[in-house]
């Protein structure tokens, strides 16, 4: 039999329930399948840079190498994190380096380590160009990402990345030699260096741009974000 305390604290159950799918609601609509195939390319790729630094490192003992893949295993942590919290499947089942889900970067590994460990000169440029690589590739997912903890993810491993970069190619430096960028542009490449590299605000921004100026032109204005913004001014 309902009493009417009965009601009431079933009623603060339904409001209780109600609130936490709300507050949750927001992070756990589903992912796109674009944004899911970069969830899990990225947190392959964040490994592939721990795993050939890692190479690197027994191969030629420099600092460098063991404190940037520290910082890689952070990256592969955020990203595993967040795998989690979409209910995907991990495609790390095996933490063992060198051992990947993705065939192209189980060849991309073998080939990279075989390359660095020609030379410690060589080693650095492969290090120079897995940054480069994965800032680009990033930057790609932070404009394909329609949810907020993941574009904050991926905007914090690019930081770090560019922080990577400069490293690596300090080191380049030091030994006489220069990198020269096979992804990013030489532009974005240059800005990296200096440090004005643009926020990932600017650039969704650019890009956002770019995407309503060709909406405008096929006569699609207003249909985008982009573009109603555009319309408006
Ligand atoms: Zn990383
Ligand atoms: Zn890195």
């Amino acid at each position: 039999m309902f009493t009417k305390r009965t009601i009431m604290a079933t009623m603060t159950g339904l409001v209780t329930l109600a609130s936490t799918l709300m507050a949750q609601a927001p992070q756990q609509r589903p992912l796109s399948p674009a944004e899911r195939q970069d969830l899990l390319y990225m947190r392959e790729e964040e490994k592939l840079a721990r795993d050939v630094y890692l190479a690197m490192l027994e191969r030629w003992e420099v600092r460098i190498f063991e404190n940037i893949s520290q910082s890689e295993q952070r990256h592969m942590d955020a990203l595993g994190g967040l795998i989690e919290r979409y209910g995907l499947t991990d495609p790390v089942t095996d933490i063992t380096p060198g051992v990947f889900t993705n065939p192209d970067l189980a060849a991309l590994y073998d080939e990279l380590v075989a390359r660095g460990s020609a030379s410690l000169a060589e080693a650095l440029q492969v290090g120079a160009f897995i940054e480069d690589l994965d800032i680009v590739d990033l930057r790609e997912a932070m404009l394909r990402s329609r949810h907020t903890d993941i574009t904050q993810a991926y905007d914090d491993l690019e930081s770090g990345s560019c922080n990577h970069l400069r490293a690596f190619v300090r080191q380049i430096t030091n030994l006489g030699g220069t990198y020269t960028p096979e992804f990013l542009t030489l532009a974005e490449y240059e800005a990296i260096l200096n440090g004005t590299e643009a926020g990932s605000g600017q650039r969704k921004a650019n890009a956002e741009r770019a995407a309503c100026d060709g909406a405008c032109r096929r006569q699609l204005c207003g249909q985008g974000r982009g573009c109603a913004r555009k319309a408006r001014k």
